[in-house]
């Protein structure tokens, strides 16, 4: 876990250093959980949201998309029960001073036995080879089945307190497993409170005018609210989707781990409206689909993980995350819900309108079910840096930094490098740029040696670079430098345009998808 810890600060410095996010405001000391994008990351942030967009609206004919307000009239909030119960449970130590999250202090702490009884089975399979039956140990082995029944029961209490809204059990919680702030090591805990996550402003010139606003804490409500308008003007028949990339806000209480927990972040959302009575089906239809978009990302499968939901919001009926492995454990990094009619009916009744659907198939009028999955961009972002970070040891015994991004996502897809600042070679390297840059990303760079152009551009994930030597001169043919393997290819400068988008095509990520 150490050796994991020091990898993440290594990759939050690096995202630094070569420009991928700096925190905000850095010069008046930074702002806490809100960072910006550089150069490098602004780009590798556009090509995730292009290849999730592409992958809902430009893959399936009855997703389309919109792009909503983040101020939204106050009502929709109030209806959709962000006003009432968007909370989360925080508590205090009140020796360090730091504030947590009750219900991740319990989750944390259930982890940990799990990582205690999967060690245990780790060892024991080591010990006995290939005559180990897991289930069996699992079943009988003491330690295990002693940490099992700790955990399982703690886990009871927890789900049943969180689901009673019981502040005082979850307290309880905490105290009877000892849990101590990692800070000052103490048990000394406030009592439980709830805390609204949302941000408000004032709309309006005059204060007797004014209205308060909230900003967005989720982009999903713009498209219920939207719902009628998008269903009527698009023709579109259930089942169908929209999707939509936008900014949220949370105040986070707990905001550290860099930019998986921020207080702006942006969300890429899709809700998909159908019969009711079909929404587990296709509950389970996206939940594959997502994992596949995942995965299609060639982290290995291993990498991922559905958590299904121990507590279920109260307008949902099914409910599952998918997690990824993080520097510092299985995190979720998207949501799929199976909404019901909730969020339509709620808007229905705070704003009198109808929001139903007449089905000509069906021949009646309802208001559909909602499917949802929604996907956190800045996680999905550090779970490609997490997944992407590589050290290796070269044969000359140097170390490189290589960040493995897939190609497809790559902030620049090809360096135009000539291997000397003189003799014509700048000049052919700008012919090819200039012809290049229409067709995908490409960065000239001609300062220090070779050698450490190829590091920098392993450093932001460059997977190929285009070499224009002397030999360029005489028949217009260009070393290639492939990123991960470091082999070198000789090529035409002419097929340069062909192969390199082939290699860097949002298509080949696409074409790995079922729809
Ligand atoms: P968590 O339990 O981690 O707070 P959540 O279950 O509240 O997350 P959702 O409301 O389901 O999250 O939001 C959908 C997605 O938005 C999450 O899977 C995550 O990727 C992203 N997200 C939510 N909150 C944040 C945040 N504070 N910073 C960055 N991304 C976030």
């Amino acid at each position: 876990m150490a050796q994991q810890e020091e990898v993440f600060k290594k990759i939050i410095s690096h995202s630094k250093e070569y420009g991928f996010v700096f925190p905000s405001s850095e010069i008046y000391d930074g702002l806490s959980a809100v960072y910006d994008y550089g150069q490098n990351g602004v780009e590798l942030k556009n090509n995730l949201k292009k290849y999730w967009w592409d992958s809902m609206v430009l893959l399936h004919e009855n997703v389309v998309g919109i792009d909503s307000a983040i101020f939204m009239h106050p009502t929709i909030w109030k209806a959709s029960g962000h006003v009432d119960a968007f909370n989360d449970p925080l508590i205090d130590n009140k020796d360090s001073k730091k504030r947590y999250r009750a219900d991740v202090l319990i989750e944390d702490y259930l982890a940990k036995l799990d990582d205690k009884i999967d060690k245990e089975v780790q060892k024991a399979a080591k010990r006995f080879g290939d005559t180990f039956d897991e289930k069996m140990y699992r079943e009988t082995n003491p330690r295990v089945l002693e940490n099992q029944q700790k955990r399982d029961e703690i886990h009871t209490r927890f789900a049943k307190a969180l689901n009673d809204n019981n502040l005082e059990e979850l307290r309880q919680v905490i105290i009877d497993c000892e849990i101590a702030c990692p800070i000052s090591g103490t048990r000394n805990w406030t009592e439980v409170r709830q805390f609204n996550l949302m941000f408000s402003t004032e709309m309006g010139a005059t204060s007797e005018g004014a209205m308060k606003v909230y900003l967005r804490p989720e982009s999903a409500q713009g498209i219920f609210v939207n719902f009628l308008n998008v269903q009527k003007t698009g023709r579109m028949k259930v089942p169908f989707g929209i999707a939509q990339i936008g900014k949220a806000f949370r105040n986070e209480i707990v905001a550290r781990q860099f930019i998986f927990r921020m207080r702006e972040f942006e969300q890429m959302e899709m809700q998909f409206f159908v019969v009711p009575g079909e929404e587990l089906e296709w509950f389970e239809h996206w939940k594959k689909l997502r994992m596949e978009w995942h995965q299609a990302l060639g982290f290995g499968a291993e990498k991922y993980r559905f958590h299904d939901h121990d507590k279920l919001a109260h307008y949902a009926n099914a409910a599952t995350d998918i997690e990824f492995d993080m520097p510092f454990g299985f995190k979720e990094v998207e949501g799929i819900h199976s909404r019901t009619d909730f969020d339509l009916s709620q808007h229905e009744k705070f704003s009198g309108k109808k929001l139903q659907y007449f089905d000509p198939e069906l021949n009646k009028s309802y208001t559909p079910y909602v499917v949802e999955t929604s996907i956190g961009v800045d996680r999905m972002f550090l779970s490609i840096l997490a997944g992407s970070y590589c050290e290796e040891t070269l044969e000359s015994g140097e170390t490189r930094v290589v960040m493995k991004f897939p190609a497809e996502l790559a902030p620049v897809k090809l360096a135009i490098l000539p291997l000397v600042r003189k003799d014509g070679l700048p000049e052919k390297a700008r012919q090819i740029m200039d012809d290049l840059k229409f067709s995908f990303s490409c960065q000239y760079d001609e300062k220090d040696s070779i050698g450490k152009r190829y590091r920098r551009h392993d450093a932001i994930g460059t997977p190929f670079c285009a070499t224009i030597d002397h030999q360029t001169l005489e028949d217009n043919t260009v070393t290639v430098r492939y990123r991960d393997s470091m082999e070198q290819e000789r090529v035409a400068i002419d097929s340069l345009q062909r192969i390199i988008s082939e290699k860097t095509d949002m298509k080949n990520l696409l074409k790995k998808l079922s729809v």
